[in-house]
């Protein structure tokens, strides 16, 4: 398989030289040159794969379709390593429920962090030090989290030969069960800097040191985040598992709901489903920063400064822009050369100089629930509360914030297939909303009792791109 920038380079690169990268040198972001199309006969054929050798065996699969330059055994192997029922709490990974009629949801996040970041990350580990040991290289990843994505990066990299992880987070802001996740890791690797500044400082430090090209050289700075293609890749095989499990032939279609932030998510469900994999709708549901159900209504993308971004309680979902949202463009725009001139001229020159751009005139974004299946909604603070009370109070299930916001849209989408939420956070992480809405604590898994107290490995840092640099440079020697 190769891989193309949707800026329009198209330099010959495959799965490997892609995977420890983040943007093209163009701007734009990797996706295969095309999608391999899974015919009717090798669906029920992988259907039997996930039910007689699990999850796994089903990633490999997939896996190899856009991966040809990492041996076959030596794939299999990594998929056999990461998903473990040890690691993901059951034998099926990412077990499906009903919840009501139609409506069912699949568990995606009993993995180490009790997120879905965790199906991708716990990957990207593996492939990492597979990667960097056959090129005898070494890599150190600088990043910036608000919560789910550095304490997955961190527990997908702890005890990984040849990589370091240095993890900014503004200081005393993430809750006290996201603080505790992740500076009671003790491992060498594993380094956390507790910014005094809030979200955006962090970001601004890792862009600092980042653009040092002689810096970010020097001590082969890299990212984790959430353009990475091989953590969507990871992600398009859980629809594929989500589908098996909601049907029992391969005449039936199904529907997802997507509790959406960064686009990665969906994005995966869009993968899967051009390549053939029958889903009827792909909902996105978002908070209140709903910057993508503003684009599936009204064909207008308008990306928010950071006094339009709001704090909400489904704080995963809250961003300004949609990082990955530019794959799917690509795609509307025809996946091919001239597509990477349109989206170039969108995502390069109209958001930079003007902060939106808008299809609705285009025909083919009027077309774009019907060809990819597209739906989108939005939810509030208000309706979280109701949903978590309704689920709890009535279904008997406890579900996280942002899975709420996926119910609470997803309501207003269903059709006689089944509807199947993508569960992306366990309750017990987001505890403050949940006593909100029920006058009660989420239950905790036993694993992560007294986590709270337990030593913590962190250091406090004012917010200044040259300490933070000083730091690194004093850890890599
Ligand atoms: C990251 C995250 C999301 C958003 O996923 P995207 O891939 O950015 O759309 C939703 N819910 C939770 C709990 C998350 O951690």
């Amino acid at each position: 398989m190769r891989y193309l920038s949707t800026r329009g380079d198209a330099t010959p690169r495959q799965f490997c030289d892609i995977l420890l990268e983040g943007l093209a040198p163009d701007g734009g972001l990797y996706l295969p040159a095309h999608y391999p199309q899974i015919s009717a006969a090798r669906l029920a054929a992988l259907r039997q794969t996930y039910a007689r050798e699990g999850y796994a065996a089903l990633a490999f699969e997939i896996l190899s379709l856009y991966i040809d330059d990492i041996p076959a055994d030596d794939l299999r192997a990594i998929c056999a390593k990461t998903y473990t029922a040890e690691v993901f709490g059951s034998p099926a990974i990412v077990p499906v429920r009903p919840l009501e009629g139609v409506l069912h949801i699949e568990a995606l996040s009993n993995g180490p962090t009790l997120a879905f970041k965790d199906m991708a990350m716990q990957l990207l580990g593996h492939l990492f030090e597979y990667e960097l040991a056959r090129r005898g290289e070494q890599l150190n990843i600088l990043g910036a989290t608000s919560g789910d994505t550095g304490s997955a990066a961190e527990y997908a990299m702890r005890g990984k030969k040849g990589v370091r992880v240095f993890m900014t987070s503004p200081h005393g802001r993430m809750s006290p069960f996201q603080q505790a996740q992740m500076f009671s890791l003790q491992d060498e690797n594993i380094h956390n800097i507790a910014i005094e500044g809030v979200f955006d400082d962090c970001q601004d430090i890792v862009k600092a040191v980042s653009n040092d090209l002689e810096f970010k050289r020097r001590y082969k700075i890299g990212t984790v985040n959430s353009i990475n293609w091989a953590r969507l890749l990871a992600q398009v095989v859980y629809y594929f598992a989500g589908y098996f499990q909601a049907t029992s032939s391969e005449g039936e279609k199904v529907s997802f709901t997507v509790p959406s932030g960064n686009f990665g998510n969906i994005c995966a469900g869009h993968v899967a489903r051009m390549m053939g994999l029958p889903i009827a709708k792909l909902v996105v549901a978002t908070n209140e920063n709903d910057v993508l159900d503003e684009f599936f209504r009204t064909g207008i993308y308008r990306v928010r400064g950071s006094s339009d971004t709001h704090e909400t309680s489904s704080p995963s979902m809250d961003i300004s822009k949609a990082s990955n949202f530019e794959r799917f463009v690509f795609d509307l725009l025809g996946h091919d050369a001239a597509a990477g001139a349109a989206t170039r001229a969108l995502f390069g020159d109209a958001l930079a100089r003007q902060g939106f751009f808008d299809l609705s005139a285009d025909p083919r974004f009027q077309d774009a629930a019907s060809r990819y299946g597209f739906a989108s909604g939005k939810s509030t603070h208000a309706d979280r509360l109701a949903t978590i009370q309704d689920c709890w109070q009535r279904l008997g299930q406890m579900i996280d914030t942002h899975t709420a916001d996926g119910v609470q849209v997803a309501r207003a989408h269903l059709g006689t297939e089944p509807m199947v939420v993508l569960e992306t956070a366990l309750p017990i992480k987001f505890a403050a909303t949940i006593e909100e809405a029920l006058g009660r604590a989420p239950e905790r898994p036993p694993q992560f009792n007294g986590i709270e107290d337990l030593p913590k490995r962190v250091q406090v840092m004012p917010a200044d791109a040259q300490q933070v640099k000083d730091y690194i440079a004093r850890h890599c020697a």
